[in-house]
């Protein structure tokens, strides 16, 4: 076994140099190493990547924490590291802070927190290397010629100088070609007239973009005083809730506030959503800035990904767009952070490390000493609460931009419907207006697929999971059913397995069967679908935006994908087919979730000349849910709502951590449960109350059997405290039973 020692205090004392390094397992916090053979100390710099024997046989990739002289392993166990990875520190050492507080906030083992926040190919070994592409780029003769100056019949090369002059800094070859083929003998002429140099373009996903510029909007008043408010606090921690209504222009103030940030030389990070709205949002900002801008989601491949984390971290991009992923590429000059809908749910990571990127960037804001603009129409409770308690500005646009007003509601009485109709003759004539005025229309349904039930009328059998404790759904586009739970896919019965009755039916409605419904009530109408079948290939979503926009589409039939973000100028009636489902949900953040999609789908009706309409049908019209929303609006909902939440002592009033648990055995989970309860009672204070274990509603779920312990209390110190004491007690998770902590719970089922 290979020992390095060196000399630290005096020549007599030798002491070892022992190297802490974070692995991705889910068992301890940190492993002890020592350096590889022939090490170079100076090396040994924290957030260094090694590899390192693991287990019997395995390596892994790690990160190194810290170098220390002690360990409580004794020094003969202790094995070498085989290998230093890299040369400098891959993570800087403000990110490295980041990811120990996270792991200690969110009580994850810190190698796995690690290897969420970088990218795969830097957690597989490969180099932290930037790609460059061939290209080229105007020299100062260049910038001064006038296009002009050239010999008239040059148009060739008049087109190529007029392309770069938009280009400061440089279009790759690929992208000149694309615009002006053949233009290659073109770009060595340019060249020996000391026009154009060849330049290495760095690569992006979107390089080869090419896209028309287009200069700021001039501010209405209420824009103008949040981005003065703004931009004189850019030296310092400014967390603030930019309230404003759908399509009031929150996209617009963050253009302004960041070019100022782009001024100073700093970098914008900017969270969307849903990766759906990426596309949309990076082509609004290119449309407007020419410094580079990495792009960050899940359909990236590897190469992609390293590219923007690397550009993020080493300050070559100026502006970071990405969804829930995106907030740990490291800034090297962070100057904003920017979480748009900062409600939505998708910031919260529900697997594995349970994040809320959102929550993370209000920390690193803090961090960073620079402001945060979380943007929304319809602020989470959370949020809400932080701004009324002052800790956030509430910054308010309360006025659509230009001159577009706000839509109005109308709730159609669905037990008034003389036949049981997915589609109400009030909603039928409105749609038959607006087809007439050459108008859109947008419908929505929370369901995809055509029907969710197949059941027999004589023996009531239905159609289950064999995985779940939940019905399949009927496809009718794959002429199958699904769980939309596991995944899980068979072929339809042809009788009943059951009573071998030879007739069965399909009960409900899905987007599918709407959509089919509308094609045979609106013979002439151009029906679009969008759900999360019909938008699964790569570009599916933006070719079928395009058709919309593009006027080649009368009626929308969609799920909450339509929901967010999107605009749709032509669309003037919104119908909300079936939401009643949301009502009276579980759990205790339903009513919250419910008035979010209502505002949200609501936001996208109405353009300048023509106010948009809403119409909801429904079976419970008297719901207070409607009532208060529709006469008082979201602001008024929410304080209510929260009113409630403190009455119940829900959060923001308390903080909640769930363990959860599943078992392949029924029983298991809740036996874990109720020895983990158990073990609680050496660290319980009055402060944090213990709700269950209670079996999940939906108890079986791809064939676990899940159950939950709830944590609740007033003082989050003491949750934390309570938990960092007692979660290291618990059996770790093996096969037949696995448990995972959730802070700050979005979904308590
Ligand atoms: P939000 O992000 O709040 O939904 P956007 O910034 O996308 O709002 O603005 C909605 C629409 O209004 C866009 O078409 C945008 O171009 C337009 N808009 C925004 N601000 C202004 C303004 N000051 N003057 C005119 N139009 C504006
Ligand atoms: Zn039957
Ligand atoms: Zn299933």
């Amino acid at each position: 076994m290979h020992q390095l020692k060196i000399a630290i205090d005096s020549p007599t004392q030798i002491r070892p140099i022992i190297l802490q390094v974070a692995v991705p397992t889910p068992l301890y916090n940190h492993f002890d190493y020592l350096p590889p053979p022939g090490t170079d100390i100076n090396q040994l710099r924290p957030g260094i990547r090694l590899r390192v024997p693991f287990g019997k046989s395995r390596t892994e990739v790690g990160i190194l924490l810290a170098v220390v002289d002690q360990t409580h392993v004794p020094l003969e166990k202790l094995k070498a590291a085989q290998e230093i990875l890299d040369s400098t520190p891959v993570l800087p050492e403000t990110d490295l802070d980041l990811l120990q507080w996270a792991s200690n906030y969110y009580h994850h083992p810190i190698g796995q927190v690690i290897s969420t926040a970088l990218p795969p190919s830097l957690n597989k070994g490969q180099l932290a290397n930037m790609s460059f592409l061939s290209g080229w780029k105007l020299t100062p003769e260049g910038q001064a010629t006038q296009v002009d100056e050239l010999p008239k019949n040059a148009h060739r090369q008049k087109a190529v100088l007029n392309l770069l002059q938009q280009y400061p800094e440089g279009l790759t070859q690929a992208a000149i070609t694309t615009r002006l083929s053949n233009a290659s003998s073109t770009l060595r002429n340019l060249e020996k007239k000391g026009l154009i140099v060849s330049q290495a373009i760095i690569y992006t996903p979107s390089t080869d973009d090419t896209i028309h510029k287009t200069s700021p909007l001039a501010l209405n008043a209420a824009q103008k005083q949040v981005v003065t408010q703004v931009s004189n606090k850019l030296e310092q921690f400014y967390p603030c809730l930019l309230d404003g209504v759908t399509g009031s222009g929150k996209t617009e103030v963050y253009l302004h506030i960041i070019q100022k940030v782009i001024e100073q030389g700093r970098q914008a990070l900017v969270l969307v959503p849903e990766i759906n709205l990426t596309p949309q949002t990076v082509n609004r900002f290119k449309q407007r800035f020419t410094v580079t801008i990495a792009v960050w989601h899940s359909k990236l491949n590897n190469t992609e990904r390293l590219q923007t984390w690397l550009q993020a971290r080493d300050g070559l991009a100026s502006i970071i767009i990405g969804t829930r992923s995106a907030i740990w590429t490291p800034l090297a000059h962070p100057g904003i952070f920017i979480v748009d809908e900062e409600h939505d749910a998708s910031y919260k990571q529900q697997d594995h490390f349970r994040y809320s990127a959102r929550d993370i960037a209000v920390v690193r804001a803090q961090r960073a000493q620079v402001p945060i603009l979380l943007g929304t129409a319809t602020p989470s409770l959370e949020t809400l609460y932080n701004a009324q308690q002052q800790r956030y500005q509430h910054l308010i646009l309360p006025e659509r931009a230009g001159a577009a007003v706000h839509p109005t509601y109308h709730i159609v009485d669905m037990r008034q419907q003389a036949r049981r109709e997915s589609i109400s003759q009030a909603l039928k004539k409105a749609i038959n207006q607006r087809l007439a005025a050459h108008q859109q229309i947008l419908l929505f349904i929370n369901r995809r697929g055509y029907a969710p039930t197949l059941t027999c009328y004589q023996c009531g059998w239905v159609a289950f999971c064999a995985h779940c404790d939940a019905r399949l759904t009927y496809h009718e586009t794959t002429q199958e059913l699904q769980c939309h739970h596991c995944g899980d896919i068979r072929p339809p019965d042809k009788h009943c397995p059951k009573c071998q009755h030879p007739k069965l039916y399909l009960l409900g409605q899905g987007t599918e069967r709407i959509e089919e419904h509308l094609q045979n009530e609106f013979k002439e109408a151009r029906i679009l679908r969008i759900d999360s079948d019909s938008t699964s290939r790569k570009h599916a979503m933006a070719e079928l935006l395009e058709r919309i926009h593009q006027g080649e589409v009368d009626i929308l039939v969609g799920t909450q994908m339509l929901a967010k973000g999107h605009h749709f100028p032509k669309v003037t009636l919104v119908g909300l087919i079936n939401i009643d489902g949301g009502l009276y949900g579980l759990d205790f953040r339903a009513p919250e979730r419910m008035a979010q999609l209502l505002v949200q789908v609501a936001g996208r009706a109405g353009r300048a000349d023509d106010p948009g309409q809403v119409i909801i049908q429904t079976y419970h019209p008297d719901h207070p849910l409607f009532t208060h929303l529709i006469r008082h609006g979201y602001a008024s909902f929410a304080d209510a709502a929260l009113k409630e939440r403190q009455q119940a002592a829900f959060p923001p009033y308390t903080r909640l951590a769930l363990l959860r648990a599943e078992s392949l055995e029924p029983q298991s989970a809740m036996d874990f449960l109720n020895k983990a309860k158990a073990q609680t009672e050496p660290f319980l204070c009055d402060s944090v109350q213990l709700w269950g274990p209670v079996p999940a509603p939906m108890e079986k779920r791809a064939k676990w059997y899940r159950a939950q312990l709830l944590l609740q209390s007033s003082q989050r110190d003491n949750l934390h405290r309570l938990l960092s004491q007692w979660l290291p007690k618990l059996p770790s998770s093996t096969n037949e039973v696995r448990w995972s902590i959730d802070i700050d719970p979005q979904d308590l089922f």
